[in-house]
């Protein structure tokens, strides 16, 4: 058996640690970076975030024939570094906010910070079967907006029955020819508006208590369809489509911050100026986020990238007042 691991606290104290290497992240590393603060970037459990996964992103400014999710990334991280940004694999296991500097507890390292953003990011709930990662980037996504382009003409699934596969599902109708929108139960989560506008649509077809035992395609790299079961009658059969959206909610990174400052209902962290981290409502000194964790309505790469701007000159701002 493997002897536990022991942190062992790193000499000296950073001015700033990023947690996380998605667009907010890196965003704030590039502004850090620039202004001679020499971030450390943690990279986290999925590096590069939501847009290392996507495919084409055409609504990133600057773009005009669009950019590969994974080479805007790979640019925004090469940014980072020409300014100075390091690096690191791995991933927080605990925090102490309460003393300064800040204590990061990564397993087999402590690591002491004057500054702190947090942009770990959110995280698409996945139905979890092998041929939905398969696919991921090949007619399966947990973004309409993003990717609801490439369906044009085409018939499509959303999974979920609140208000975000209701939207994804209302959006998709304009490109899609049919949108199928799959629900386990008969009860909807989605606010009635949302759900009546849904249900209205000609476009849309609701399959209630029916559950995806598959998506087909996987060999051919391209989504053809999907295998359902309704769970009441048990029935299974095979829908012949192009593209299947995930609409089952997110789940914010920010559990290991819990008790330590204020979370909402879901776990997404609550701001004040939209990016000073609060506990019990006051501001947590030297302590910012950035990005999906504290954005449970825009979720864009470039409002994602506009918070870590913001993280970054407010880290800026702390620090120069506290003498650095
Ligand atoms: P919700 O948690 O509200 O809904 C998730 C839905 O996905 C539920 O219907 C749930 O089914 C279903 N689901 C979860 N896991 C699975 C699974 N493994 N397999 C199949 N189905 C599953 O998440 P949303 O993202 O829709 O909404 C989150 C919050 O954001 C809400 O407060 C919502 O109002 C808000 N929001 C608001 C919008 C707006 O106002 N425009 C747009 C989007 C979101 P079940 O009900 O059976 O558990």
């Amino acid at each position: 058996m493997a002897a536990e691991e022991k942190a062992v606290p790193v000499a000296g104290t950073r001015d700033v640690v990023i947690l996380g290497s998605g667009c907010s992240g890196l965003t704030a590393a590039i502004y850090t970076a620039r202004a001679n603060l020499k971030p450390l970037v943690l990279e986290g459990h999925e590096p590069g975030g939501q847009l290392s996964i996507t495919t084409l992103v055409e609504n990133f400014p600057g773009w005009p024939d669009g950019v590969q999710g994974p080479e805007l990334i790979e640019n925004m991280r090469k940014q980072a570094s020409k300014f100075g940004a390091e690096f690191e694999m791995g991933h927080l296991v605990s925090a102490d906010l309460s003393k300064r500097p800040i204590e990061l507890n990564l397993g087999n390292k402590i690591i002491h910070t004057r500054t702190l953003i947090i942009s770990s990011g959110a995280s698409a709930r996945w139905l979890g079967l092998p041929s939905e990662q398969a696919l991921i980037g090949h007619g399966v996504s947990s973004c309409a907006t993003c990717d609801g382009f490439f369906f044009s003409g085409h018939e499509i699934a959303v999974v979920g029955g609140g208000d975000s596969a209701m939207e994804e599902a209302l959006f998709l109708t304009r490109f899609a020819t049919k949108v199928y929108l799959i629900h386990r139960s008969e009860s909807f989560r989605a606010s009635k508006i949302m759900l009546e506008r849904a249900m209205a649509h000609e476009k849309i077809q609701m399959l209630t208590n029916t559950i995806v035992e598959e998506i087909l395609g996987v060999e051919e790299k391209s989504v053809r369809g999907i295998v359902i079961r309704n769970t009441k009658t048990g029935q299974t059969s095979e829908v012949p489509l192009s593209g299947f959206f995930l609409g089952i909610g997110h789940t914010p990174n920010a559990k290991m911050f819990h008790g330590q400052m204020d979370l909402d209902e879901d776990g997404y962290i609550v701001t004040k100026d939209q990016v000073i981290c609060t506990h019990n409502g006051s501001p947590i000194p030297g302590v910012y986020a950035a990005g999906d964790v504290q954005d449970r309505r825009y979720r864009q790469a470039i409002t994602a990238a506009g918070t870590g701007c913001m993280a970054a000159l407010e880290v800026e701002k702390y620090l120069e007042e506290h003498g650095r």
